[in-house]
């Protein structure tokens, strides 16, 4: 087409220049990002929820802000009661509109000690699968808390999880991990850098390992699931909370250059990547463009059975506009985490669209209707 405008016989950065003005003038140039009123607007995909509750108040509500969500079930609790209701809901809430939420399981490690677990674990694994799950959630019991008969501590690379990690991969289904924890766990409370860090492990003593030096050390956990990664490097694997490598922007990169099939999440990290901006903001810009087909937006939105929904969807949607804020705009706000202001990324239309929803499709496919 180009070589038939009258263009063809200018250069190329005039004609460049002439176009710009005239994109200028017509304002189409202001397009290159989201403004606050496009929120509304794009359909936007959280792929980090938690969503136990009976009623679908929540979700509904979350359609005005055109959010969809991944709905993670998780082997959390003491009580394997618990976790199995935590299960149902997660499949009451897809079964009840199979276009909005994506169930994601996560397996029992009760009967770990016993010889059959593998196997078990797949047959239990291949029921859910077959009942619409699209994906598996390990969480950081496995590394951290969670031990065998003879007290040692199973961390994720312990070959006894291999065939089931097999069969997540045969099945075309993703593993999920939040393994680890963030760097501001092994470092006492006053050197943390975030306030829901702070907060955090003040309520959870049992999580901040500088408490527990007895424990595997950050590094130690991030090589544990690494060393996993390169064992099974077919697995498609979405790493919660940006990989437990939060604080460094260049680690992420290392890590997903090195795992081309993994993916990062920003859920409850994205106070992480405000603190690196406010010190580099290119820094964070760059890493975000560059990575942009690998990056998922999420939140950890929890919501079960005594919670009031119309509350927490009040918070998530601050949340969702506070992020969206950040990330389209080159606005100065106000975030939770921080205590002083930060600037937006003001990221491009086409980097935004990826990482709150083209790369969520292309993940796990076959998910919100899509087919
Ligand atoms: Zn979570």
């Amino acid at each position: 087409m180009l070589s038939n405008t009258p263009c063809a016989s200018f250069p190329r950065s005039f004609c460049v220049g002439v176009l710009l003005s005239l994109l200028v003038k017509s304002g189409l140039a202001q397009t290159q990002n989201f403004s606050m009123e496009d929120f509304y607007r794009v359909e936007k995909i959280d792929v980090h929820a938690h969503v136990y509750a009976e009623t679908l108040d929540f979700v509904s509500l979350a359609k005005r802000d055109r959010f969809r969500f991944v709905n993670m079930a998780v082997w959390s609790d003491p009580s394997p009661r618990e976790n199995l209701e935590k299960h149902r809901t997660v499949f009451l809430q897809f079964n009840a509109d199979r276009d909005r939420t994506a169930p994601v399981v996560a397996f029992p490690l009760e009967n770990w000690d016993k010889p059959d677990w593998s196997q078990q674990t797949i047959e239990y694994l291949d029921k859910a699968f077959k009942a619409g799950a699209v994906g598996v959630k390990v969480w950081k019991n496995i590394g951290m808390e969670f031990r065998d008969k003879d007290g040692k501590l199973i961390m994720i690379d312990d070959p006894k999880f291999y065939s089931v990690f097999a069969f997540i991969k045969k099945k075309k289904k993703v593993l999920l991990g939040h393994l680890g924890e963030p760097k501001n766990c092994w470092l006492p409370i006053k050197d943390m850098t975030t306030t829901n860090d702070r907060s955090y492990f003040q309520e959870n003593p049992k999580y901040h390992m500088a408490l527990h030096p007895e424990m595997p050390s950050y590094e130690q956990q991030i090589a544990a699931r690494d060393r996993m990664l390169a064992k099974n490097p077919e697995l498609v694997f979405v790493a919660c909370h940006l990989a437990s490598l939060e604080w460094s922007v260049d680690e992420i990169a290392k890590f997903l250059d090195r795992f081309p099939k993994a993916m990062v999440e920003v859920a409850a990290r994205t106070g992480q990547l405000q603190f690196q901006s406010h010190r580099d903001r290119k820094r964070v810009i760059d890493f975000m463009v560059k990575y942009q087909d690998r990056i998922l937006y999420g939140t950890d939105t929890g919501v079960d059975g005594n919670s009031n929904a119309v509350r927490i969807y009040q918070q998530t949607h601050e949340k969702w506009l506070r992020d969206w804020k950040y990330f389209n705009t080159d606005q100065t706000l106000s975030v939770p985490e921080l205590d002083y202001p930060i600037q937006g990324l003001a990221l491009p239309k086409e980097v935004v669209e990826k990482i709150y929803r083209v790369n969520a499709l292309r993940t796990f496919p076959n998910s919100w209707g899509q087919g």
